[in-house]
C-alpha cells in the first residue's frame, strides 16, 4: 500500500544496478560479491505468475522496482506479461534508459513511472558514489521531457540526507524538474549502508518542511514521504 500510490501492488525486485548510493539500504542487491550469496533464493519467473494469478481482483497492480530494473533487456516483455494479465504496471528507475521507458509509455505497458532524482546535477556523482557517462544525463533529461508532456502518472522522488543534500540543492532539484507532477521528499534513514562509512544523517521535520515549501514554487505537487 505504501509503494504504488493509491494502489495496492506486489513489488518485484530485480538485481544489479549502475550506482553505488553511499545511502543504499540494500547493497546485498547491488554488490556483486554480495548478490552471490542468495543467488538461490532468487523467484523464478513462473512462480511469480503462478503466485499473480492467485491475486487476481486482490492486487491492483505490481511494482517493478531496482536496484534498477532497466538493466534487465527481458524487463519490455516481463511488464508486457503483467499488463496482459490486467494488473496496473509501475516502473521505478534511475533515468538511465529513457528508450525503454518511451517504447513502454508508448505501448501502453506502464501506469505508473517514479523516477529518483538524487541530487544537484554538478554534485550527482557524490550521491551515487559512481561516474557517470554523459548518456546517463541525456537520457535521465530525455525522460523528464518526455514525463512532462504525457499523460502517464509519475512522480520524481529524492532521498534526502543531511549533509549530502542543502536547501540549496533541493532548490536545483526541483527547479530541474520544474512542473513535474509529484515530487516526494524522503527523509535518510539509518541502517545498513551500501557505503558503511556514510556520512549523511536525517533531516528534522521542520527542515523537511521548509524543504518542502521550496519544491514547491516550482512543482506542482510535493510531498514529505514518511
Ligand atoms: S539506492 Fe542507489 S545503489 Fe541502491 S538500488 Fe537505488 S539507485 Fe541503486
Amino acid at each position: 500500500m505504501i509503494d504504488y500510490p493509491g494502489k495496492i501492488a506486489c513489488v518485484v525486485f530485480t538485481q544489479w544496478c549502475n550506482f553505488r548510493c553511499h545511502f543504499c539500504h540494500n547493497p546485498e542487491c547491488v554488490l556483486p560479491e554480495k548478490m552471490m550469496l542468495f543467488q538461490n533464493d532468487l523467484i523464478p519467473e513462473e512462480a511469480f505468475f503462478n503466485f499473480l494469478k492467485t491475486r487476481r481482483g486482490l492486487l491492483d497492480g505490481v511494482s517493478i522496482c531496482g536496484w534498477e530494473p532497466t538493466l534487465r533487456p527481458d524487463l519490455y516483455d516481463f511488464a508486457k506479461k503483467i499488463k496482459e494479465m490486467w494488473f496496473l504496471v509501475k516502473l521505478d528507475t534511475n533515468g538511465r534508459d529513457y528508450q525503454i521507458v518511451k517504447r513502454m509509455i508508448q505501448d501502453k505497458i506502464l501506469d505508473y513511472v517514479a523516477i529518483d532524482i538524487k541530487h544537484s546535477l554538478h554534485k550527482y556523482e557524490e550521491a551515487i558514489g559512481l561516474a557517470q557517462e554523459p548518456e546517463f544525463y541525456n537520457s535521465f533529461q530525455k525522460l523528464l521531457q518526455i514525463l512532462l508532456e504525457s499523460k502517464i502518472d509519475y512522480e520524481y522522488r529524492t532521498t534526502v540526507a543531511k549533509g549530502l543534500h542543502t536547501a540549496d540543492d533541493i532548490e536545483n532539484m526541483a527547479v530541474y524538474i520544474r512542473g513535474a507532477k509529484h515530487y516526494y521528499l524522503q527523509n535518510y534513514i539509518g541502517g545498513n549502508t551500501l557505503n558503511p562509512d556514510f556520512w549523511g544523517t536525517p533531516f528534522s521535520d521542520e527542515e523537511l518542511e521548509e524543504f518542502k515549501k521550496i519544491a514547491e514554487r516550482y512543482v506542482q505537487h510535493c510531498e514529505i514521504r514518511k
